[in-house]
């Protein structure tokens, strides 16, 4: 089968024949009918993550079961039906995963697996655990959940990375509640998704921040009430729009040490700073110890939006389905997978939303 991979850190992806391999018990085949470009793949790619290579890229992406593996099949998923993939499944059995905290499962946190090989003969590796920029996959049976088959395939595709993200963090992590003002710094596929989370809870104001001037009618589209181009006067600007106090939340999508100190600073006192951006190693984020403690604000991050996918999938294609979620904001390109290069060149300047990759 066809898949984007990546040969080495900074490499170019490309498109390769990958072989899968047999589906074994507790797994099950599917054939991707959609997979977004999130920005953790180019974080696989420029080495802010470290993955084994050669890798499959993909981790957001739709499909339809087509083999479930043989002798202990768990009877969660038949063929044909339609599932969104989870690049986080929970154990059910660690300590988190048995206290409520299944998005922190110890199983979990890989960036890539072992799985299938080149023409060569050489290994190929898959991010986390999925590598769903390719024809199919082969993956754990827990690591895909049944979705409606008339949900559209790009939609579906992204709840499993950028929307259960953003709702979760909305919702989940931060919180927000109706009448209350949140401020999004990085206005990608996540950031975006965040600002339709965020007026879906009642958010208002709801002040979308980007560096590109590019990105203000697709904030404005994705429910922001204000756009600011990023520079050193954010926290001000938005104290301006909020009686002078500062954002109740602010929702870091970034992953950089200077948006979150952003975030920080554009916060009321007592207020909430909640960051969904995965940043480098070394990027070291500084506050005064006296900051801390006077502002009274809360600084937590939110790892796949502190949710459990298996609960909070099926209600988000749910409300997509009923019309009360309105991902189309969301996705500026939809492209076959040969286009796939290009959608990482866009992701890398800052252009866009969401490329999707269609394989039907
Ligand atoms: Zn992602
Ligand atoms: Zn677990």
């Amino acid at each position: 089968m066809k898949a984007l991979i990546v040969s080495g850190t900074g490499e170019q992806p490309r498109i390769a024949d990958v072989v899968l391999p047999p589906v074994g018990p507790g797994e099950v085949r599917v054939r991707i009918r959609a997979a977004g470009v999130c920005h953790s793949d180019l974080s696989m790619v420029n080495g802010t993550l470290a993955p084994s290579y050669p890798l499959v890229l993909g981790h957001e992406a739709a499909g339809v079961v087509t083999e479930v593996g043989p002798a202990d099949a768990t009877g969660r998923v038949a063929v044909g039906d339609h599932v969104v993939l989870n690049w986080a499944p929970p154990c059910r059995e660690c300590w988190h995963c048995t206290h409520g905290e299944p998005w922190l499962c110890a199983d979990g946190g890989r960036p890539s697996a072992p799985r299938g090989h080149l023409a060569s003969g050489e290994a190929t590796h898959v991010t986390l655990g999925l590598g769903a920029l390719a024809e199919e996959v082969v993956v754990p049976s827990h690591a895909v959940v049944p979705v409606p088959a008339d949900l559209p395939a790009d939609v579906a595709a992204l709840l499993g990375c950028a929307v259960l993200t953003a709702t979760g963090a909305v919702n989940r992590t931060a919180g927000v509640r109706p009448g209350q003002s949140v401020v999004v710094i990085g206005l990608g596929g996540v950031g975006l998704a965040t600002l339709i989370a965020a007026r879906a809870a009642g958010a208002d104001p709801v002040i979308g921040v980007d560096l590109s001037e590019t990105k203000r009618d697709l904030a404005m589209a994705a429910g922001a009430t204000h756009f600011l181009v990023s520079d050193d006067k954010i926290p001000k600007s938005v104290r301006t729009l909020t009686d002078g106090r500062g954002a109740d939340h602010a929702i870091e999508c970034a992953g950089r040490a200077a948006t979150i100190n952003t975030a920080w600073r554009a916060t009321r006192r007592g207020g909430q700073v909640t960051v969904v951006g995965m940043g480098a190693r070394d990027d070291l984020v500084s506050l005064s110890a006296l900051d801390i403690f006077h502002s009274a604000r809360t600084l937590r991050s939110s790892v796949y939006g502190s949710s459990d996918p298996d609960r909070d999938l099926p209600t988000l294609a749910a409300a997509v389905h009923a019309g009360t979620l309105d991902l189309s904001p969301l996705i500026t390109d939809r492209i076959p997978l040969e286009s796939a290069p290009d959608a990482f060149d866009r992701m890398s300047r800052g252009l866009g939303a969401r490329s999707v990759i269609l394989f039907d």
